[in-house]
């Protein structure tokens, strides 16, 4: 078969352990999943009541322009409905921007280590990648500048960047988009927005008239819960918009995903009280690294990279057992470091009573 030569070293995406499974392995009866940053509050009950449906809603297609979720969105961000394209995911946006802009004459700029979406359909499409250490867990934009020429097509920035927490600044932000050629995409992931609290973020749905060459990503699956579905958007100038829809598939959000984002949007105060209890869940994280001087990045997000000076592997094991499904730092560029999702306040507790007994048996082991 003559698959793209770049497909034969590339491996698909290895989801975490499922609930299930771990059960079955360490015959547990409890398991706590904070390892893909979902919402531990579930989502809004405003929509389930969309779940509730006749036959004919199965047997219809759904609408692909998304138009009744795409006049609440438009209103709800006061912006142009023709500035939206939905995914099956923001992961499906990624892989839009991809198949429309990189090949192999092209290449692409991104920090590392980020989310590896960026780069894993990079490979696909054949396009050069420049990657960009972080620094200090920040991107370095200046560094990022620099690996651009005459043939990047994308840059990727990712604030609150995953795995690290960190995000860039206002400032930092503007001077980056001045730099950045007219003709280059520069995308924004902000998959974890409605977290963020800094006060020197900036608001990008302000800039996309300034910088024509911006498009932000935002998702469904992450404060508002409903990362099953799959519904991720991204919103950009009408003329970018226009040339990335002949790539997106025509019924490439379902029905329930539309109907549950519709309702979930309209209550932004499940939203709130996620994005608070988030705040008193890092510092509940906060405080305990402080307590054992271990090294953690200050995070905008709904997760933290804490550095255990272990092999990560072996904390993500220990932690397991326990009944914690956490992020072993290996796969995502920290080795001696876990991701942890945020969880509820109990849920907190019970990783950092586990987290405890690791450092006691680490340090017996010394
Ligand atoms: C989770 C995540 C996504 C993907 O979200 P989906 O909308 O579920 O595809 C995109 N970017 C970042 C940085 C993420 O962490």
């Amino acid at each position: 078969m003559k698959w793209k030569e770049q497909l034969l070293n590339l491996t698909p995406y290895q989801p975490g352990k499922s609930i299930e499974q771990v059960k079955k392995e360490f015959g547990l009866d409890k398991i706590v999943k904070l390892a893909s940053n979902e919402n531990p509050f579930g989502c809004s009950e405003k929509v389930l009541f969309t779940m509730n449906q006749s036959p004919s809603f199965f047997a219809l297609y759904p609408d692909g322009y998304a138009t009744e979720l795409r006049s609440v969105l438009a209103n709800h961000l006061s912006v142009e409905e023709e500035q939206i394209i939905f995914g099956n995911g923001s992961d499906e946006i990624i892989q839009m921007i991809s198949r429309a802009l990189l090949g192999p004459e092209t290449n692409t700029v991104m920090a590392v280590p980020t989310f590896p979406q960026y780069k894993h359909n990079a490979v696909i499409e054949g396009a050069e990648i420049r990657e960009i250490p972080l620094v200090n867990g920040e991107h370095d934009l200046d560094a990022m500048l620099a690996a651009i020429d005459e043939n990047t097509a994308v840059v990727w920035v990712c604030s609150p960047n995953n795995p690290t927490g960190n995000y860039v600044n206002e400032s930092s932000l503007l001077s980056f988009l001045k730099e950045v050629p007219e003709d280059i995409l520069v995308v924004l992931d902000e998959a974890y927005y409605e977290y963020v609290v800094a006060d020197d973020y900036y608001k990008a749905l302000d800039l996309i008239s300034q910088f024509k060459n911006l498009i932000v990503l935002r998702t469904f699956s992450k404060i508002y819960g409903l990362a099953s579905l799959r519904v991720g958007y991204g919103i950009a100038n009408p003329e970018t918009i226009r040339a990335l829809e002949p790539v997106r598939e025509p019924f490439n959000v379902n029905k329930f995903a539309q109907a549950a984002a519709s309702a979930a949007i309209g209550d932004q105060q499940f939203i709130e009280s996620c994005r608070q209890k988030n705040r008193e869940g890092l510092e509940q994280f906060y405080a305990f690294c402080k307590k054992h001087g271990l090294q953690y990045f200050p995070s905008q997000g709904n997760f933290i990279l804490i550095n255990f000076n272990a092999d990560s592997n072996e904390v993500f094991q220990f932690l397991l057992e326990k009944g914690y499904i956490v992020r072993s730092g290996k796969a995502l560029g920290f080795p001696g470091s876990v991701r942890v999702t945020i969880g509820s306040r109990e849920q907190n507790e019970g990783v950092l009573e586990a987290m405890e007994q690791y450092l006691v048996k680490q340090a017996a082991a010394l």
